[in-house]
């Protein structure tokens, strides 16, 4: 069997070039006589990979001089508690609560002060991103959390919130350079690689210097303290080296294919395909309203569990892998992230309308 389209929500596709790319060195990396896995994470060749992909990085997305890039470990997740750590000075947090990650990030952060939910979606099950243009932000929050794209919902914020000047902090995982963003906008962006950069096992942190201090809260571990890993390169101790490795790979397959402004005309296209078909399926609906929609995640059911299970099972078997959607919520979801061919939509789409045709 050759390779399938894959609509992970991640760990997710990876273009097909850089996987030749790392194919192709693994045994010798650039007659270096190792493979990147091999290698020390304090040797010349490693330092020029780790220093070229956060050089990369900070090309596609304009990184202003006065934010830090980290390579980190310990997945989002690890930054649930990272962030409240590292920034809840006053011990106040505001939390925009729009999916399971959201609320996941809000739940830990309640176990180093007082988080607040300022605004949900929960509701109409995460279907929507609420208005945020007045919200009640406390005059002592240490900062405004949001997760940008969320994953599980299909759901984006087009317009960030307005915090009221308070430091905003964003999980991008799953919409991390799937557009230019204005990176001056936020105090941290992060996000795991696993969704559309790299490998799982890598978190990239974009910070603004003045927020890496040595002023976290009590009993902070060294390895959650953002200044252990600044101060350091990221390489306080092993970074995740080969994860790194195949971020700088991607980072240079993004500038190749035009950068960001390119990535985003490209990801608008692709996801219209879908939801343009969506829109008039007689037998698939989308499950977002439509101007919180995500062009990277787009859930999507029949009404009918069966049916549902009916088309993963069909599709996977034409070569349609990993849309059944997250536990959670059941039906389908695409992802289709930055690696996703627009002739991976298209197919889909057609498979769909087969699908639909066969079982009106
Ligand atoms: C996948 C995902 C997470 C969880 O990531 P882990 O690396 O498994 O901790 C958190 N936030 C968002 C937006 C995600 O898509």
């Amino acid at each position: 069997m050759g390779r399938v389209y894959n609509f992970s929500a991640g760990p997710a596709v990876l273009p097909e070039e850089v996987l030749k790319e790392a194919a192709a060195e693994m045994l010798d990396y650039q007659g270096s006589g190792q493979s990147v896995m091999e290698m020390s994470h304090r040797s010349k060749v490693f330092d020029k990979i780790i220093k070229d992909a956060e050089q990369d990085l900070r090309d596609l997305l304009n990184i202003p001089d006065n934010y830090k890039v980290l390579f980190l470990q310990g997945g989002a997740h690890l930054q649930f508690a990272m962030i409240p750590m590292n920034l809840m000075k006053n011990r106040v947090a505001d939390y925009i609560v729009t999916g399971q990650w959201a609320k996941r990030a809000f739940k830990e952060a309640q176990k180093f002060g007082d988080a607040k939910c300022i605004a949900s979606s929960e509701d109409k099950t995460f279907s929507y991103i609420p208005d945020c243009s007045d919200l009640p932000i406390d005059e002592n929050a240490d900062y405004v959390y949001i997760c940008e794209n969320n994953t599980i919902y299909g759901t984006k914020f087009k317009t960030l919130p307005n915090t009221k000047g308070k430091d905003l902090v964003a999980d991008v995982s799953s919409c991390f350079l799937s557009e230019p963003m204005d990176v001056s906008k936020y105090a941290i962006i992060y996000g795991g690689a696993q969704k559309n950069i790299g490998p799982a096992g890598v978190v990239i942190a974009i910070i603004r210097e003045d927020l890496i201090t040595e002023d976290v809260l009590p009993g902070t571990p060294t390895m959650l303290q953002f200044k252990t890993h600044a101060d350091n390169d990221s390489l306080y101790n092993t970074p995740p080296c080969y994860g790194i490795y195949i971020c700088g790979k991607v980072f240079k397959w993004l500038k190749k294919q035009g950068g960001l402004e390119v990535m985003k005309e490209r990801n608008e296209k692709k996801a219209k395909i879908l939801y343009d078909f969506l829109d008039q399926s007689k037998l698939f609906k989308g499950t977002v309203e439509k101007n919180s929609r995500s062009l990277m995640n787009v859930p999507f059911v029949t009404g009918d569990a069966d049916l549902d299970a009916k088309f993963i099972k069909e599709a996977t078997e034409a070569g349609f892998v990993n849309l059944k959607g997250h536990r959670s919520v059941g039906g389908m979801r695409a992802s289709i992230y930055n690696a996703m061919p627009i002739e991976g939509v298209e197919k889909l789409v057609e498979f769909m309308k087969k699908f639909e045709a066969e079982n009106a």
